[in-house]
């Protein structure tokens, strides 16, 4: 790809539209947008800016597009696939700076919201009217980098991924248009779907400037449940069982054994040397919850559990979960010479068991430390390699690639939330077929001098 370097004459354009101080060229400004929390080796942008409102947005992306300077949007870079890396320099466009709340709509349980606001924050606020936006990767990352990559995360088994929980967004395109996709009606069906072709992108289309989400009512009343098993395969049934039984969790978590004795040792919350199944449940009346876990507690004996834990106290709950939503830090904490790949592929929730029985047979037989992790509920499994070695590094790229192709061929998906960046370009062909050419097609459309997030979803080999 062919781009141009970023002069001092376009710095000037752009101290003219954000104004002097919204831009940096800093090294310690380029070093933070360097890098997200992947293993992927860090690169700098030239320039990083930091726009205030939609409509500078729209005039940098029209005149990076002129000067054909490459823009890599970027949300607060927790992403794991090098989205928000500039691979080509140019310009790192920061939403940090739009983080505010537009406007609640509470009667009609919407927010709209500029896209740079972390979710957590977002809740923090959305509290006060008893109202949340469920979507929950475990990272404070921002909405606008969740619609990117239509993260999901631990509830997204009752809630949906960001793309069920978005109504309409404004975006900005490459030559400088702002436009409007979606609608705040809930039911939508006028004309093509234009909404949900910018979700899920991954700033490769455009940058999104505004967005409206859709609320839902904080639950009245919440159960937890941890169980313990003595094999994988008995754990991941229970998953499927407890799917199967229609008791709607709102939350349903694998978690191996290696990772059950490394939380155990981390956070004090006790938990044996087996793999556990975490559960929560979402109710209006305390009494609904009460015959749910009665249920649950019945699969999970009928599945051979060891021990099951249930709780409607929260301070119990949150005891409870803490290991879980924690899991990451503790994690790298546990593991202070080692970096990690967590890698992402989701299956239909039958072919599960199969999957998670295929990891666990491939790191055996290959001597490789892996942990299991995955929001089960929905077929997703994280697999995470530490690894410090050349020869560590050789050995997990090897098994994740195996693990992609199992997942596809089980039905599956590359990646289930982390979206493709750059490792998982590569497996779009083999997921889409000639799919990926109307990908093409409207990136071509769209961004036809690929100023946007270039690198990413598309591998070199197939851009002509
Ligand atoms: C501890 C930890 C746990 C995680 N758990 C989960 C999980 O459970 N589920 C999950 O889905 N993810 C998870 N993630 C990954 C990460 O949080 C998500 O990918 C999230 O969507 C990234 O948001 P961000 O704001 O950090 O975006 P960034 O990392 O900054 O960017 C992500 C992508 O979005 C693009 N982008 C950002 N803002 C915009 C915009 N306004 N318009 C257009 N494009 C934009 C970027 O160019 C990039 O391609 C986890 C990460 C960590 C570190």
């Amino acid at each position: 790809m062919n781009f141009n370097p970023v002069t001092p004459e376009i710095l000037d354009v752009l101290r003219g539209i954000v104004g002097d101080d919204a831009l940096s060229t800093a090294a310690s400004e380029l070093d933070l947008h360097a890098r997200d929390q992947s293993h992927y080796a860090p690169h700098r942008a030239e320039v990083v800016v930091f726009p205030t409102t939609a409509q500078q947005i729209a005039d940098i992306l029209r005149a990076a597009n002129d000067a054909r300077i490459p823009v890599t949007p970027w949300g607060v870079g927790t992403g794991l696939e090098a989205g928000s890396i500039p691979l080509f320099g140019g310009i790192s466009l920061s939403l940090e700076r739009m983080a505010k709340i537009v406007a609640i709509h509470a009667d009609d349980f919407q927010v709209t919201v500029q896209p740079g606001i972390g979710h957590k924050d977002l809740n923090a606020e959305l509290a006060r009217h008893g109202l949340f936006f469920p979507p929950d990767p475990g990272a404070n990352a921002s909405v606008g980098g969740m619609l990117a990559n239509n993260a999901a995360g631990i509830r997204t088994v009752k809630y949906g991924a960001s793309k069920d929980n978005v109504l309409q967004m404004q975006v900005a395109l490459a030559d400088g248009r702002l436009i409007r996709v979606g609608s705040r009606s809930v039911k939508q069906s006028a004309g093509y779907d234009l909404l949900h072709l910018f979700v899920g992108s991954e700033g490769t289309l455009g940058v999104i400037t505004e967005a409206t989400l859709k609320l839902v009512p904080v639950p009245a009343h919440i159960s937890a449940v941890v169980a313990a098993f003595p094999t994988v395969s008995q754990a991941v049934e229970t998953v499927v069982a407890v799917r199967g039984a229609g008791l709607d969790p709102a939350a349903l978590e694998f978690v191996d054994a290696a990772h059950a004795v490394m939380l155990s040792q981390s956070d004090g919350v006790e938990l044996s040397a087996h793999p556990h199944v975490f559960m929560e449940f979402h109710a209006a009346h305390n009494a609904t919850l009460e015959a749910g876990l009665a249920s649950v507690r019945e699969i999970c004996a009928e599945m051979g559990a060891l021990n099951v834990r249930a709780t409607t106290d929260t301070a119990e709950r949150k005891k409870l979960w803490h290991a879980r939503h924690h899991s990451y830090e503790i994690m790298v904490r546990s593991h202070p010479d080692k970096q990690f790949y967590i890698m992402d592929v989701a299956v239909p929730i039958s072919a599960y068991p199969e999957l998670i029985a295929y990891v666990e047979a491939l790191t055996a037989e290959r001597s490789i430390k892996a942990y299991m992790i995955g929001h089960a509920g929905d077929g997703n499994i994280h697999v995470e390699f530490p690894y410090a070695t050349d020869a560590e590094d050789a050995k997990m790229k090897q098994a994740n690639h195996d693990i992609v192709l199992k997942a596809l061929a089980l039905g599956g998906t590359c990646t289930g939330e982390h979206g493709v960046g750059v490792g998982k370009a590569r497996y779009l062909r083999e997921e889409h077929g000639e799919g990926l050419d109307v990908m093409r097609a409207l990136k071509q459309t769209l961004d036809p001098n690929g100023i946007l997030n270039p690198g990413k979803i598309f591998v070199a080999e197939e851009s002509d």
